[in-house]
């Protein structure tokens, strides 16, 4: 099968020591789906499954996200996830040291940021779902209050706008039934809006091969590549205001 420019990114990606989260995690979890996929779903770092799987939302936050998905008519094969972060950062809890979440910083998401965009320049989505606010801070570049924003069409600076909600986990964390069901009423509206503007945008079904991308150097850090993307975000949509 010809490798793709998303295949040679992936390689490069997995010899990256760009910030110290190399060093603790199993490996590199890269995004994962259509290759020209009208939405990009993106999280903010891969958990304790991921790590160990190297792919990305496979844990019972994912599983999450595919009910929610599945509710809105589509499925991960129509779609492509990633986070804005590739390796897990953690901290060890509990008598057993079981690997918690440990959120990254601003230099760990600006460290990764150039995977994330070139993942963006080459699949070129319509729109991109941030799922959570680490996430919709990496996209839009400034912290905004998901109950705030939530649903809205905002524009990113260097790529197609983007529509904010929560991320999965919120709903897991939710401490009763009912709260478990909200959120992931809210994720679904938030999904189903931004598939319906990602089809207003063209065919989002038609699937295509990537362009090839040369590979950046082993054992490095990401390439910073030219926002090739950048005049995409603003261009056919009408964003909502970008402060929240
Ligand atoms: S920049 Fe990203 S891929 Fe590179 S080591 Fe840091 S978290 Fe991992």
């Amino acid at each position: 099968m010809r490798e793709t420019g998303l295949d040679a990114l992936r390689r490069s990606a997995a010899d990256c020591t760009a910030c110290d989260l190399y060093r603790r995690a199993t490996q590199t979890v890269f995004g994962e789906g259509l290759v020209h996929a009208a939405l990009m779903l993106v999280g903010e770092q891969p958990g304790n499954d991921e790590d160990l799987a190297g792919r990305p939302f496979v844990g019972p936050a994912g599983r999450l996200l595919d009910r929610a998905l599945a509710e809105v008519g589509l499925d991960r094969r129509q779609v492509y996830v990633t986070n804005a972060v590739k390796h897990f950062k953690w901290r060890a809890a509990g008598a057993g040291k079981r690997r918690i979440h440990d959120k990254p910083n601003q230099d760990e998401l600006e460290a990764c940021k150039p995977w994330f965009q070139q993942e963006l320049d080459l699949v070129e989505p319509k729109i991109v779902v941030c799922l959570g606010s680490t996430a919709a801070r990496a996209v839009l570049g400034r912290p905004v209050t998901i109950s705030a924003v939530r649903g809205r069409l905002l524009a990113a600076p260097a790529g197609p706008p983007a529509v904010v909600t929560f991320h999965p986990s919120a709903a897991l964390r939710a401490p009763t039934d009912e709260g478990r069901a909200a959120v992931l009423e809210q994720i679904v509206d938030d999904l189903r809006r931004a598939w319906t503007l990602a089809l207003e945008e063209g065919d989002a079904t038609a699937p295509s091969a990537a362009t090839a991308l040369p590979a950046s150097g082993p054992g490095t850090g990401p390439t910073r590549t030219p926002r090739a993307a950048a005049s995409r975000g603003a261009r056919r949509f009408r964003t909502g205001p970008t402060s929240g």
